[in-house]
């Protein structure tokens, strides 16, 4: 295991995603690892242990460790610090050179994790927090005490010296929470930033801003698709986008594999259609360039039969209601979890 050779990451890469687990203290009904059924089936305890994961990160080559371009492991799942040995993987990445983001509910213990966790594996110059803190006001108690509880937890975090800041995605039922959750944070200096709400509302109308908005119409359909984001799920294979991550398909190898590769190329996809929303929005990328998009979309078949017949062009089902389908809006109330994306995408 420790001889595998190395693997070389396109330079064209912009994010590395690890998932440590899928699994999660909360179970948040919008959670995006609900759109497809592995995430949640996956057993909760089928973690691979710190010396695999580090093995398999550090195998990478092109993790930029210094310099102005740093390439961060992104470390998410569901809620990472679920993972048993989460302090284990974070301080080997710090003692390898790498630089981390954090995606999290903040439902650790501070101190443990101060105690555990060295603030400069958070710390490169960027413009956004690097630990990224979710608020979830439809699911957290929505009491002062708790949110008082909360702010305190951020504060002690960014008084011991780590970047952090709150994300939220405003929902109607959450939106008092929220203002009070933003009054907190201002008073005490924290960065909070509400994410857009993707997907369809329950009006049936497609919420947030797409490249390729005819990539959600629900109508499958053949293309070829190319990433520039590696995602690596809590069993180390790796997949080219969150759709496939989370229906647990079409991995393109394991980090355990001796002759895996990442390679930058269009690959044949029959998913087009039902993309999950955070591959094809349009979002904030981590220099800060507004109108990034996670893959490109090219060749698209143009007429591709389904169970309502022939669909001719999609782009006349691209934004706004799904109406041409006859489809019910898809569950992708599934599809707001903060924790995936890794800028703070507020626009
Ligand atoms: S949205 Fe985040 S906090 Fe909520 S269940 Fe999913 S992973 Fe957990
Ligand atoms: S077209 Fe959609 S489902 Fe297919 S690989 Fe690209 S992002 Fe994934």
């Amino acid at each position: 295991m420790k001889n595998l050779k190395t693997v070389f990451l396109p330079r064209m890469y912009e994010y590395i995603g690890a998932f440590l687990t899928f699994d999660c203290n909360l179970k948040c009904p919008y959670c995006i690892n609900r759109f497809g059924d592995f995430a949640w089936k996956n057993p909760p305890l089928n973690y691979r242990p710190a010396e695999q994961w580090l093995t398999a990160l550090t195998r990478i080559m092109g993790i930029h460790k210094t310099g102005t371009d740093i390439l961060p492991v992104t470390l998410c799942g569901g809620e990472p610090t679920c993972h048993p040995q989460f302090y284990d993987i974070v301080r080997g990445l710090y003692e390898y050179g790498y630089k981390t983001d954090l995606l999290t509910n903040l439902s650790f213990n501070v101190q443990e994790f101060v105690d555990n966790v060295p603030a400069d594996v958070f710390i490169r110059e960027i413009y956004y927090p690097t630990i990224r803190v979710s608020f979830h006001a439809t699911v957290m108690p929505n009491t002062k005490a708790f949110r008082k509880k909360f702010i305190d937890k951020v504060c002690f975090l960014r008084d011991s010296g780590y970047p952090i800041g709150i994300y939220t995605i405003n929902t109607e039922e959450g939106i008092e929470a929220n203002k009070s959750m933003a009054q907190l944070a201002s008073v005490n200096n924290i960065a909070f930033y509400v994410k857009p709400y993707l997907g369809y509302d329950d009006n049936g109308v497609l919420r947030g801003r797409y490249t390729y908005p005819e990539a959600l119409n629900e109508i499958k359909r053949k293309a070829k698709c190319r990433t520039r984001e590696l995602l690596i799920s809590p069993s180390l294979d790796i997949y080219r986008c969150h759709h496939d991550l989370y229906k647990d398909i079409n991995p393109l190898g394991s980090l355990l594999d001796k002759d895996v590769s990442i390679d930058y190329m269009f690959r044949n996809c029959d998913n087009l259609g039902k993309c999950n929303p955070c591959d094809v929005k349009s979002k904030t990328s981590r220099h800060g360039t507004v109108g990034y998009t996670s893959v490109d979309i090219i060749d698209v078949v143009k007429e591709q039969e389904t169970e309502y017949g022939f669909e001719k062009d999609f782009k006349s089902d691209s934004a706004g209601k799904n109406k041409k389908s006859g489809r019910k809006k898809r569950a992708t109330r599934s599809t707001n979890a903060v924790q995936p994306d890794q800028t703070p995408d507020n626009q």
